[in-house]
């Protein structure tokens, strides 16, 4: 059983910290922008919970989700974890869930909508996913976007 990271070839382990003004990020602030909505970026809602940006005026807070390590159903990880460090990945990216349904939580005790976007369908459709989060309740009865639904279904929840 391991329990620190082995040295791999890829060492992606390193690159594992949530950034900030990635590039679907940037992408979906600019069609926000273009279509009238006005933004904050990563205000702190409370620790543990600073969403990509908000619309103050209308209340939703987005978070912009990377297909690798928040488990994006297309680009995710749907085989299990293999070689010296699979059990630390996969714990690694339950905690990433469990982050995300934490924030997600919060946020929405707060009284802010959550809107929770891949970076795979920002970069798809950027227009789309910007009128998903100027009209979130209008656009979660389409298909395709998880923010409104538990993202997170089968992962367990926090002990
Ligand atoms: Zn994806």
């Amino acid at each position: 059983m391991a329990k620190r990271w082995v040295s791999t070839n890829a060492g992606a382990h390193l690159a594992g910290r949530r950034k900030v003004n990635t590039a679907p990020e940037v992408l979906l602030r600019q069609a926000v922008h273009a279509a009238g909505g006005r933004f904050r970026l990563h205000r702190q809602i409370e620790k543990g919970c600073t969403p990509d940006f908000v619309l103050p005026s209308r209340h939703v807070a987005v978070f912009v989700d990377g297909c690798f390590w928040h488990g994006c159903p297309e680009h995710g990880r749907t085989t299990p974890w293999v070689g010296p460090n699979a059990e630390l990945w996969a714990d690694k990216m339950r905690r990433n869930a469990e982050r995300d349904r934490r924030s997600t939580q919060l946020a929405q005790d707060h009284g802010w909508l959550v809107v929770r976007v891949w970076e795979c369908q920002v970069r798809r459709d950027p227009e789309n996913v910007a009128h998903h989060v100027m009209y979130p309740q209008e656009a979660s009865r389409r298909s395709g976007f998880h923010s409104l639904s538990d993202p997170l279904d089968g992962v367990p929840p926090a002990k």
